[in-house]
């Protein structure tokens, strides 16, 4: 049994600190939300009044926040949960973040002599109730190895991905395939529909040839023939189409500092932001279908 703080107790932090009670550790949380706090008490999770004091006596800090600029503030500087954690604590950052401030992350937990891994989720809130999430993984093997037992308790695929910041590039680049690739459906059922094709036809070819994805199969943009999918509940989240744009603008930054050509990547990009703009932060991302049927009736 470990001592393990979750900092960011959130939509994901809160069942994820959940599974670590559930595993037998002893887990103590910190949020900046009160509701936040208020919400984790029923999951026997301890609470802490500042993010100092939960890190203070912890084998382990899970940092669980909405962007790289909270980690690195939150983690790094003489006011840090580095600087305030017993040397040679293991932290392991699971927000979702951009690979410049994942390696800024590593870095100030090295010179502050404690472990790391950059370990992105996806799965989303489902996942993270069900302790059914998928892990990448970026740190050395030692980090990995030490962090690998407590993700299992959270996760039930965990994938090592390389060494710093390897987790968070695995993460954009899958969900660049995701955007892409739910757009290319939704376009290919609006087209169906004009050519007086039926959705479910278009779905029983589709899903059994060449043009079988999971944006299809799993989550399907229209309602009928996936009835698990967002479209059968009028695109209540699921994946907020806000998160979508955010992965996909962290793809953007990244291909722009690395030198990738994603011509798809940057189109998916600026149809998600049109989407997001027009209101839709909060439907799941699959709705640009029915922006995509409106740019259709539009033309
Ligand atoms: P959320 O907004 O529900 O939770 C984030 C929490 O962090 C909030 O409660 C906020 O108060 C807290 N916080 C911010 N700064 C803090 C600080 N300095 N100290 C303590 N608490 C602080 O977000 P979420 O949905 O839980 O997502 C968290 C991360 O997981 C994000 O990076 C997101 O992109 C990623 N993610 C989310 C999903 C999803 O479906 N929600 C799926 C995969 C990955």
């Amino acid at each position: 049994m470990a001592t393990i703080a979750v900092i960011g107790l959130g939509n994901m932090g809160g069942p994820m600190a959940g599974n670590l009670v559930k595993a037998g550790h002893d887990v103590v949380g910190f949020d900046l939300s009160v509701a936040a706090m208020e919400a984790v008490k029923a999951r026997w999770v301890r609470l802490a009044e500042t993010a100092h004091a939960a890190v203070a006596d912890a084998d382990v800090v899970v940092t669980m926040l909405p962007s790289g600029k909270h980690v690195v503030a939150a983690t790094a500087g003489p006011d840090g949960l580095f600087a305030a954690a017993r040397p040679g604590t293991l932290f392991i950052d699971s927000s979702t973040i951009d690979v410049a401030s994942a390696r800024a992350f590593h870095e100030a937990a090295v010179v502050a002599g404690h472990q790391s891994v950059d370990a992105p989720v996806s799965g989303g809130v489902g996942g993270a109730e069900g302790a059914t999430l998928t892990f990448m993984v970026g740190g050395t093997d030692a980090a990995f190895a030490a962090a690998r037992p407590l993700l299992e308790a959270m996760g039930k695929k965990i994938v090592h991905c390389g060494g710093a910041g390897a987790g968070q590039a695995a993460k954009i680049c899958n969900n660049m395939i995701l955007g892409i690739s739910m757009i290319a459906v939704s376009e290919a059922f609006v087209l169906g529909e004009k050519l007086g094709l039926s959705h479910q036809a278009l779905y029983d070819v589709a899903s059994t040839s060449s043009g079988q994805c999971w944006s299809l199969t799993t989550y399907c943009p229209v309602p009928g023939p996936v009835p698990t999918s967002p479209a059968n509940r009028d695109y209540q989240p699921g994946f907020a189409a806000a998160l979508m744009l955010k992965d996909l603008k962290l793809s953007q930054e990244a291909a722009g500092a690395a030198g990738a050509a994603t011509a798809l990547g940057a189109a998916a990009t600026a149809l998600y932001t049109a989407f997001a703009a027009e209101g839709n932060e909060g439907k799941d991302f699959s709705g640009i279908i029915e922006w995509v049927r409106t740019r259709a009736d539009e033309t």
